[in-house]
This record gives C-alpha cells, sequence and structure tokens, in this order.
C-alpha cells in the first residue's frame, strides 16, 4: 500500500521509489503511456477466461478485436474537444433572443463504476448572447461527454459547463433522463427507471425561463 501512495504522489522524482514501484501505474502516467491494442486485446482474453469461457474457441477467437473496436467507438470522446466543436459562432441572427432548444436528443454512456451501458435522452437550452453555434453542435458536444466513462451527476454538469465557457450564452439548461444498466441487468435489477439529472444556469435560474423549459420539453 505504501508504495503505491508513494509513486502516486511522486512517480518520476527519485529512482529507489522507482524500483519499488515497478509495474505499478499511476492515473497520470497510465494516460501518459495508452497501452497497446494487442495489450487491451490480451486483457479481454483475459476477462473472457475469467469469465469461464475459453477464448481459443472459433466463436471467441475474433471477440477481443470486436471488443477493443467497440471501446474506440463507446469512449472516443477522450479524444474530441468541445471546445474546437462550438468554436464556430454566427452572429447574423437579426436580434434573435429567446432559448434555442434541442429535444430528445439521444444519449449513450457507460457508468464509470461497472463500465455498462447508460440509454437516455438530452434536453438543451441556451439562450444566445449575440452568438449563436450551429445546432447539430450542441448535440455533439453532449457526445463528447457521454463517450467517455461517467457518472450523471458529472456528464450533465460538464456539458453545461463546456458551453458555458465556450459560447458564454445568457443562460443553459439541461436535463438529461436515462435508464442505468448497472441498475436494470444487475444488483438491484430494476427496469424501467429513468435517473433524470438538470443543470440551470444564468436567465435560467429564473423560475419563469426554467417552467417555459420544461414546457417546451414536455415536461411541464
Ligand atoms: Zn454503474
Amino acid at each position: 500500500m505504501n508504495a503505491i501512495a508513494e509513486g502516486l504522489v511522486r512517480p518520476e522524482s527519485n529512482s529507489e521509489v522507482q524500483s519499488d514501484t515497478a509495474g505499478v501505474k499511476t492515473p497520470q502516467n497510465q494516460n501518459d503511456a495508452r497501452p497497446t491494442r494487442e495489450e487491451a486485446e490480451a486483457a479481454v482474453r483475459t476477462l473472457l477466461k475469467w469469465a469461464g469461457d475459453d477464448p481459443t474457441r472459433e466463436g471467441l477467437l475474433e471477440t477481443p478485436k470486436r471488443v477493443v473496436k467497440s471501446y474506440e467507438e463507446f469512449y472516443s470522446g477522450y479524444h474530441e474537444n468541445p471546445a474546437e466543436i462550438l468554436a464556430k459562432t454566427f452572429e447574423e441572427v437579426e436580434d434573435y433572443s429567446d432559448m434555442v432548444l434541442l429535444r430528445n436528443i439521444e444519449l449513450q454512456s457507460h457508468c464509470e463504476h461497472h463500465m455498462v451501458p447508460i440509454v437516455g435522452r438530452a434536453h438543451i437550452a441556451y439562450v444566445p448572447d449575440g452568438k449563436v453555434v450551429g445546432i447539430s453542435k450542441l448535440a455533439r458536444v453532449i457526445d463528447v461527454f457521454a463517450k467517455r466513462l461517467q457518472t450523471q451527476e458529472t456528464m450533465t454538469a460538464q456539458i453545461v459547463n463546456a458551453i458555458n465557457e465556450t459560447l458564454n450564452p445568457k443562460g443553459v439548461a439541461l436535463i438529461i433522463e436515462a435508464e442505468h444498466q448497472c441498475m436494470s441487468s444487475r444488483g438491484v435489477k430494476k427496469i424501467g427507471v429513468d435517473t433524470i439529472t438538470s443543470q440551470f444556469t444564468g436567465v435560467f435560474a429564473d423560475p419563469v425561463m426554467e417552467q417555459r423549459f420544461m414546457q417546451r420539453i414536455g415536461r411541464a
């Protein structure tokens, strides 16, 4: 335990500590040295074996490849930058000043505790302050954060913060409603339960605006 704690505090600074902690990867240096595709596929074979199956049988031979390829898709958000997506804005909007709302955006993420799907919908609105962004970009920003390991609470806050910081609107409203398969297919096994998270900033802190947002997404 001590060696791990030491390694976390100063992974590179001391050669003696280094030798004590050989093979111990901190979250930081894990990010620095991304495992190779072959290493990732080997890890999948380990899990297949651990589950009780034989990774060398015909039906499973290509499975590690497919799993790793799926991971590239599930976790593509780690390699995308929301600020870049929101960088192009338009100012020619004839003084449009009310909310821009996207309703029922399909959302697929994975819970960071069990790595199983979170499936649901997002409803997002912002009130522009002189500039708007292409509407599809809002949906893409949701994907950037959804395509990572997440908790629904963190994802909700990250999406709102990214839009606030990049677009500087008068306010942002976001509601996510999602089913967590770690709750429906394992653990307490409750099917059909939606977890609802919300974050309202700026003008949406006004109850009248919040109410208008809820009406427009059909929840009031
Ligand atoms: Zn979970």
